[in-house]
């Protein structure tokens, strides 16, 4: 069995995969148009503004669309099912990720649920996953709060 695939940062994502290793999720706001972004890049995808800046997101997020993966990809044997997602984060940018804690059901993976992000080490860089939200560990809006 092949190892998981690590990824290689680059000067560009170096601060993403420091947040990482850091437990911190860092991603991109534009000084000129204020919207946040990802994936990391030196130019403001909506204003083309270079004026950009790192900062920590919440970690908070929600389901915003999934796919329960069962023919692994090289590395994942031991995985499968997996859910392969994109999370929306609280400040507005999308996230390919997977889900961790609950099982690849869609019983379970319903869309918009709140999520929060932890960090799973793989080689040298630890890479962003996220769970269910729990109340008093996720900070100021437990799940129960975005009940509908
Ligand atoms: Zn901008």
């Amino acid at each position: 069995m092949t190892a998981k695939p690590v990824p290689v940062p680059t000067p560009e994502t170096q601060p993403f995969w420091d947040g990482c290793a850091a437990g911190e999720l860092r991603i991109q706001r534009c000084a000129d148009c204020g919207r946040p972004y990802f994936y990391p890049r030196p130019v403001c995808p909506a204003c083309s503004s270079r004026n950009v800046a790192w900062f920590t997101a919440s970690g908070r997020a929600t389901l915003y669309s999934y796919v329960i993966n069962y023919r692994p990809a090289p590395g994942f044997e031991d995985a499968t099912p997996y859910a392969i997602a994109v999370v929306e984060l609280e400040e507005g940018p999308r996230m390919m990720t997977n889900i961790v804690g609950l099982p690849a059901t869609p019983e379970a993976l319903v869309l918009d649920m709140p999520l929060q992000v932890s960090f799973e080490r793989r080689g040298d860089v630890s890479l962003p996953v996220f769970g269910p939200a729990e109340a008093g560990r996720a900070g100021e809006a437990p799940a129960k709060d975005r009940a509908r």
